[in-house]
């Protein structure tokens, strides 16, 4: 198997022209490099696969990788006197040795590419035994995520958001915890990209959901809910949400549906429709982890978000790093000047706290107001302490809507809406 390294940074600064100039060169000199014995083939995107005959020897094998990436290591033409620089990342894995039918092979390849890619790319790692652990306890987490589904092993924990105004609590969000019988707690982080990865997160999401509507009769305000891509873009999501409302109740003004960026990354219609669909049903929708995407600002012009949360990474550098500050603050005037509410998220100490309220974020979630607790724990109010220092946070001054006068005249700001 043989990837490109940070081929998306060549359609992104040089154009798709320049993209498809590279593919077609990877592909003339793994070819080259493979001769006419052996099998170059493009499996789609940046990937490649290269299949050689008659080889049991894995010093062999990483030999051949070895000479790929030699034969990738001078630069390539993309037109108009410009050149580019790529490298590869190459995983090989031989049959029978490694495995014994296809599937399992190309997997063998892949958890080798894997390595490469991890130990800095610009790599060729054979596979070896062992070195698919990672896969092998993926595969026994997912056989006990079934279980769990089916014995009730999850619990939703409640982690307060705070209105930065007045310091009240005005809603939780639910997050997933797995009490594992013999594992004790495993971390969602842990568990969710199994769970999508084999299908899972449908009936996990699906449990998540019924769960925080029945939480709803124990909480005052709003439950915020997460919602995975994979689970958003399913067929039956917005009728099944339909079906959910009517047997318990709930009130979808109360919800909040968290979703990521990587939910509209493609075909942007079939998301905007779900998103409607979802707003005329009530529900709110916040934006998750924004700014860690790569096109934050154009989804938001684009799609109806009640609220954006400002990732917590941003947060937590507010005080380490010298731009991060301004970041923070132009998200929060660009989602105030949008309509949306701010959130931030992952607020640990007063001083990042206090910063958020004074730059006009309208939320504040984090350790710092309250860990997330199960419902019999949680916090439903916030350390009086700091519930003071908030409250008396100076307020946002007004916007300038004239500039000063000079010699009795007034100069208007000069912005024009082109609209
Ligand atoms: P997230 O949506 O970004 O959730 C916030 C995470 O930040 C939670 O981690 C929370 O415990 C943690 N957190 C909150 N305050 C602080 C703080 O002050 N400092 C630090 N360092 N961390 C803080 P958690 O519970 O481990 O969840 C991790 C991720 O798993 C979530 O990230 C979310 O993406 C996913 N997840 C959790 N529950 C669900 C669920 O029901 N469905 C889906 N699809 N994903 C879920
Ligand atoms: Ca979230
Ligand atoms: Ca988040």
């Amino acid at each position: 198997m043989v990837d490109l390294d940070r081929f998306k940074d060549i359609n992104d600064i040089h154009g798709h022209q320049a993209g498809d100039a590279v593919i077609r060169e990877t592909a003339a000199r793994l070819a080259a490099e493979a001769g006419a014995d052996n099998i170059v083939a493009r499996l789609g995107g940046d990937e490649f696969a290269v299949i050689i005959a008659h080889t049991s020897d894995i010093d062999e094998l990483q030999g051949f990788g070895d000479r790929l990436l030699a034969a990738m290591a001078y630069p390539i033409d993309i037109g108009h006197g410009e050149q580019v620089n790529i490298s590869v990342s190459i995983g090989g894995a031989l049959c029978p040795e490694n495995a014994g039918d296809v599937d399992a092979l190309i997997g063998c390849a892949d958890v080798a590419l894997y390595h490469a890619k991890n130990a800095g790319r610009n790599a060729c790692r054979t596979f070896k035994p062992g070195m698919n652990e990672l896969i092998e306890k993926r595969r026994a987490l997912e056989v006990d995520l079934e279980i769990a589904l089916q014995r009730g092993e999850f619990e939703l924990y409640l982690q307060p958001r705070v209105e930065a105004e007045s310091a009240i609590i005005i809603g939780y969000e639910a997050l997933l915890r797995w009490v594992h019988p013999k594992r004790g707690m495993i971390s969602p982080g842990d568990f969710i990209p199994v769970a999508e990865a084999s299908g899972k997160i449908i009936r996990l999401g699906a449990w998540v959901l019924a769960e925080a509507c029945r939480l709803l009769d124990d909480i005052d305000g709003h439950i915020s809910v997460n919602v995975s891509p994979l689970q958003f873009r399913h067929a039956d999501f917005v009728a099944d949400l339909a079906d959910l409302l009517k047997s318990t109740g709930a009130d979808p003004h109360r919800i909040e549906l968290e979703i990521t960026e990587s939910v509209l990354i493609e075909d942007d219609k079939r998301a905007v429709q779900i998103l409607n669909d979802l707003k005329r049903m009530g529900f709110h929708i916040a934006l998750d982890d924004f700014g860690t995407g790569y096109s934050s600002l154009s989804y938001l012009s684009r799609y109806p978000f009640d609220t954006i949360k400002i990732d917590r990474s941003f947060v937590n550098n507010l005080n380490l790093v010298d731009n991060a500050q301004i970041i923070v603050r132009t998200i929060i005037d660009l989602g105030t000047g949008l309509g949306m509410k701010v959130v931030a998220e992952g607020v640990e100490t007063t001083e990042q706290a206090l910063f958020l309220a004074h730059a006009g974020c309208d939320e504040l979630q984090g350790y710092l107001l309250g860990k997330p607790r199960k419902l019999g724990e949680i916090t439903r109010e916030i350390d009086p302490a700091i519930a003071t220092q908030l409250r008396n946070v100076p307020k946002k001054l007004p916007e300038i809507q004239d500039y000063p006068t000079f010699e009795g005249e007034t100069y208007q700001p000069l912005l024009h809406s082109h609209a």
